[in-house]
């Protein structure tokens, strides 16, 4: 590890990934890069814990340090984050988030979905996720995407075309051949052609899948 004792490590603040002995995988941040700490005063999307129920990301502002861990007040009270739990505000990274550009964006719900920037006015950018939603949100809650989509495959998160027509997310439950079984958001479950599903990018905020 190249971290000193007593610290964790801290993401890229380009494309979110969590910066490993080898880099990030948009090459942007290698191991040492930058400060150990999110300095106070920084503005940070930051989750509370890690699990599968504490998937959900929130605005919030560094306002003290104990040791290594970040006292972070949100809108719903006092969070302690480990450097990791946390994405600060970048200037840099907003440069990069010009229109074209693919991310993974910060939805009402506090998770991350893949999407394409399509608008900017200053501090805003215009956001239109892959499932066809789209909303005006703060640069801050956007980071640049570092790798593409791959196949679909058994676990993948995916956006897959329903009966009706319509395009839902859904996780792969199992393949056959050229077909795979999608266990959509709303509970269904449906058999869908490879043809018509969409794999998600691989997440930097996802600790698994
Ligand atoms: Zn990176």
């Amino acid at each position: 590890m190249g971290f000193k004792e007593g610290a964790f490590p801290l993401r890229c603040v380009y494309c979110g990934w969590i910066v490993p002995d080898g880099g990030c995988p948009c090459g942007r941040s290698t191991p040492g890069t930058g400060e150990l700490a999110v300095p106070i005063g920084v503005r940070v999307l930051a989750r509370a814990g890690r699990g599968p129920s504490m998937d959900r990301w929130e605005p919030g502002e560094v306002v003290a340090h104990v040791g290594p861990v970040h006292r972070v007040e949100t809108r719903h009270g006092v969070s302690w984050c480990e450097s990791d739990d946390m994405i600060p505000e970048s200037p840099q990274r907003q440069a990069l988030l010009v229109p074209g550009a693919r991310v993974w964006a910060l939805w009402a719900d506090g998770r991350w979905y893949p999407g394409t920037v399509d608008g900017v006015q200053g501090p805003l950018r215009h956001v239109t996720w892959d499932d066809g939603d789209s909303m005006w949100l703060e640069a801050g809650h956007a980071v640049v995407m570092a790798l593409d989509a791959s196949p679909a495959r058994v676990g993948a998160r995916v956006l897959a075309q329903r009966w009706d027509g319509e395009h839902q997310r859904g996780t792969v439950e199992q393949r056959d051949g050229d077909r795979f079984l999608v266990a959509f958001s709303d509970g269904e479950e449906a058999w869908v052609p490879a043809g018509d599903i969409k794999a998600d990018p691989p997440s930097p905020f996802l600790d698994v899948g």
